[in-house]
């Protein structure tokens, strides 16, 4: 009769390889696992694929706090629900840098913003914010995206008081007391 068992000499060598194998997966599973894609905390959109993200700093009971979101109307969400926070500084994805794969921010109150411009929900929330650099890289834009052009505390209180509207029909969110509109200082 032939023999067709695997000699066993062979057989530890492979065992060895194959449980190599399966600790690099689950190694490399595992670091998936470790770092995930960030989610704004307001919509649970990926913030790392929306052109309109938002890195802002919130002072709450004299403690800061940087906070990332998809846009700014999630911006204006969280301090809605958050009637102690302070927004103490914003900085937009810069939407031309967005366009070159890169990650350049502006500071918000030296923007220029296209406001209710033509988007894609699936990337981030309404109403669409783009940041530019200049008025004039806005005016440029407008010609493709649409929207109003405006400065940073326009933007800020339109989306404010569309986050506090769509707040009180929102039972559950409703409160008695009313923050005040926030002042960025930058
Ligand atoms: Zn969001």
């Amino acid at each position: 009769m032939r023999q067709t068992k695997m000699p066993r000499q062979l057989l530890i060598p492979m065992i060895a390889t194959l449980a190599v194998a399966l600790g690099m997966f689950l190694i490399s599973s595992a670091s998936y696992a470790i770092e995930p894609r960030p989610l704004c905390p307001q919509c649970r959109r990926f913030i790392d694929s929306s052109p309109t993200r938002v890195h802002a700093l919130l002072e709450i009971d004299g403690r800061e706090r940087s906070l990332d979101v998809c846009s700014v109307f999630c911006l204006c969400e969280c301090l809605d629900n958050r009637p102690k926070a302070e927004l103490k500084h914003a900085q937009i994805l810069s939407y031309n840098a967005y366009l070159d794969g890169q990650q350049t921010y502006l500071r918000a109150r030296l923007a220029y913003f296209l406001y209710n411009a033509d988007g894609n929900e699936e990337v981030t929330a309404a109403p669409f914010v783009y940041a530019f650099a200049s008025r004039e890289d806005a005016l440029a834009a407008q010609q493709e995206l649409n929207g109003e052009v405006l400065e940073w505390n326009e933007v800020l209180n339109r989306c404010m008081k569309l986050a506090e509207e769509y707040e009180a029909k929102r039972p559950q969110y409703q409160r008695l007391k009313k923050r005040k509109r926030p002042e960025s200082s930058d």
